[in-house]
């Protein structure tokens, strides 16, 4: 189980470490990851803590969890959360603040995915409600407790990661792509009214890349299969998407460069959502 007493470390002992203050576009803020145990979750963690935040990682996988609140050190916690139970979310942020202060950056990221594909004929009622339980409710409650917190400082930056199967359908499973609409939706809910108080809110939406969470819907597949795929699949040729490309495009909503950006979902695709190939094939513009 993981240690939920963090303790905050002057954050200019990590200015000597890095050493650029350049790098410090997070300065003096403080962030909750929630999936930050691996994959697109541990990218960001490592990157908003680079930049100088403070950074909670919320997590059911405690050991993996810990180990990188351990390498990282100072000024990373991990906390374990299930972010589909309230008690726990709400541990979750009042330890956040109880022991840095105060919570400017929300990420709701944790997500699982129930199979690759499959007709409706085969997905159940409970395939559905598992799927939605964590990835819809569980960002619900997570932005619920980041608002109560964010609202009376009337700042904050509340962030979901949906998919850009939500945008384009035939990607995933049903109950995938259902709970990633739900999510681009309470986004934008939520920017509408949080507006007013300051708070932003904004969605991520990658394709497809490499993490435990693809692995695992990938039927065996190794990572070098899943991504050779993906790139066969994708418009931008040259270019795999990584965890680390989009944990820049989180950091980017997080930070104060996009500090006037609220209620936008920035689909990391390669163009995929807008291109037709059938089309382009048809004109001769690819073969
Ligand atoms: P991942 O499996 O590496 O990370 C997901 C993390 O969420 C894991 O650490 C897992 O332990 C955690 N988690 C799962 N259920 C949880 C719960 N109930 N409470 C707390 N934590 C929980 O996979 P990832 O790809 O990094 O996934 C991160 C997000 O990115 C997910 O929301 C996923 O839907 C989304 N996404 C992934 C892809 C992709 O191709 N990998 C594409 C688009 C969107």
């Amino acid at each position: 189980m993981g240690d939920s007493s963090c303790i905050a470390a002057p954050s200019t002992n990590r200015a000597k470490v890095h050493g650029n203050s350049i790098l410090f576009r997070l300065q003096g803020k403080v962030a909750i990851v929630t999936g930050g145990a691996s994959g697109i979750g541990e990218s960001t963690t490592h990157l908003f803590w680079k930049n100088g935040a403070k950074v909670v990682i919320a997590d059911v996988q405690d050991e993996l969890g810990q180990a990188i609140s351990d390498k990282l050190g100072e000024n990373v916690c991990y906390i374990h959360c299930d972010v589909s139970n309230e008690e726990e979310v709400i541990n979750l942020v009042d330890t956040t603040v109880a022991n840095f202060g105060h919570l400017d950056i929300m990420f709701n990221n944790a997500g699982i995915v129930d199979r690759p594909f499959g007709s409706i004929l085969d997905t159940t009622k409970s395939d559905l409600e598992r799927v939605l339980r964590v990835n819809v409710i569980g960002s619900f409650l997570g932005a619920k407790h980041a608002a109560r917190v964010m609202v009376p400082e009337r700042r904050g930056c509340i962030l979901f990661t949906a998919s850009a199967c939500a945008s384009i359908a035939g990607l995933a499973s049903h109950s995938y792509v259902v709970s990633k609409h739900g999510v681009v939706g309470l986004s934008k809910n939520l920017a509408a009214e949080l507006g007013q108080y300051g708070v932003r809110v904004n969605c991520i939406s990658p394709s497809g890349l490499v993490t435990g969470l693809s692995l695992s819907a990938g039927q065996g597949a190794t990572p070098e299969q899943i991504e050779a795929g993906l790139h066969e699949l994708g418009n931008l040729k040259g270019k795999f998407l990584r965890v680390e490309d989009v944990a820049k495009a989180v950091l980017y909503l997080a930070s104060d460069d996009g500090g006037y950006v609220s209620g936008h979902n920035l689909v990391l695709d390669g163009g995929i959502s807008v291109v037709n190939p059938s089309i382009l094939k048809a004109v001769g513009l690819i073969q």
